[in-house]
């Protein structure tokens, strides 16, 4: 019989669990305590023995394990690459803001979203995270670290919305009080743009930041960088921000990575001002990216930057450039996962 994997589990899933093996249910919250901590087994000091035993014959705990850890010595970030059971990798990073520590988790291992400049996609997508594998990366950094985390962003590895069940369990166990308690209004999910996903979001009262990877201002840019806009144009991708907004209330932030020569010329800020002021009129952040070029990919870096930015707030578009944390430590999507797969060639 497969045994369950408690981290997946609610509270009231684990007070069932308790319950069936014919213990009281004020263990479940103890042991929720323990596991929500990364501890388990003997380490559980308030759970008997044979309750230890009984619960590891019908389920089981697992932590992803930290095979390799580099730290920025610019600003600290701390990039893990994460072991998984069946030894497959993922990457976080660990990040310290004003606001709070930020931890970027990745959601499946590979991505089958095809992108022309991410590195997490040049070998497709293995399989999806299970939301214990999600939650477990936020729970290993907070070991590893010693510190809270009161952030997270989804934009590790994987597109959130193509393991669309996993990712909205793992919400709601991650905001819950009884786990590790961090606001929904404190997570981000980023998308390349699954419109289906969207309109599903839309209607599962969870008040996160929804980010949408843009990066184009029309069509024919768009989808010679990303495949996805072959099925979802820019319009039908808008039009659904739109409703999500006017729906949730919930600011969109639409990333938009800078590419020389591709995205990046003045007329491009005036077109992307252009486009989303027309579908989505409010609730709109342009978050720049700087591109953090791929060694496989032959797109470079925009040093237009500034002028792209300030073009945009002179159109009327609140506009921010991401700041580059760990430039030092490729801490950007994927690039580990992809070193780390090339040497064991
Ligand atoms: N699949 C999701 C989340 C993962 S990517 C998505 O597409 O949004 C997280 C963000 O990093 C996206 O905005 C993505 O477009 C961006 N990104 C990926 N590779 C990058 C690179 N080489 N340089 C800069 N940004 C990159």
């Amino acid at each position: 019989m497969e045994k369950t994997d408690i981290l997946s589990l609610s509270l009231p899933e684990v007070e069932k669990l308790v319950t069936d093996i014919g213990e009281p249910k004020f263990r479940a919250k103890q042991i929720y305590g323990w596991i929500t901590k990364g501890m388990w087994g003997e380490n559980m000091r308030n759970i008997p023995k044979s309750l230890q035993e009984k619960l590891n014959n019908v389920c089981e705990f697992r932590l992803p394990n930290v095979k390799l850890k580099l730290v920025s010595r610019i600003d600290g970030t701390v990039k893990y690459l994460f072991e998984l059971i069946d030894g497959e990798c993922i990457e976080s990073v660990f990040m310290k803001y004003e606001h709070g520590n930020t931890l970027c988790i990745s959601s499946q291992v590979g991505c089958r979203m095809g992108c022309k400049f991410c590195a997490s996609t040049l070998l497709g997508r293995v399989r999806d995270l299970t939301p214990s594998e999600m939650l477990g990366q936020i729970i290993a950094a907070e070991k590893d670290t010693g510190e809270r985390i009161s952030n997270v962003v989804m934009m590790g590895i994987g597109e959130p919305l193509d393991n669309y069940d996993n990712t909205v369990r793992f919400l709601r166990l991650v905001s819950s009080p009884d786990s590790l308690n961090i606001g929904l209004r404190h997570i981000s999910v980023s998308t390349c743009g699954l419109v289906n996903g969207i309109e599903r979001l839309q209607n599962e009262n969870l008040p996160i930041t929804l980010s949408i990877s843009l990066h184009a201002y029309d069509n024919e840019v768009r989808s010679s960088i990303m495949p996805i806009n072959n099925k979802y144009g820019i319009e039908e991708l808008l039009s659904a921000c739109h409703r999500y907004y006017e729906s949730t209330g919930r600011r969109i932030s639409f990333e938009y990575t800078l590419i020389a020569g591709k995205n990046d010329t003045e007329e491009g800020a005036i077109a992307l001002a252009a486009v989303l002021k027309k579908y989505m009129h409010s609730g709109i952040h342009v978050n720049l990216i700087p591109l953090n070029e791929v060694k496989e990919t032959k797109l470079s870096t925009s040093k237009n930057v500034n002028a792209f930015k300030n073009k945009l707030i002179s159109l009327g578009i609140n506009a921010t450039v991401r700041r580059r944390l760990g430039s030092d430590i490729n801490a950007s999507c994927g690039q580990l996962r992809r070193q780390s797969q090339k040497e064991s060639i």
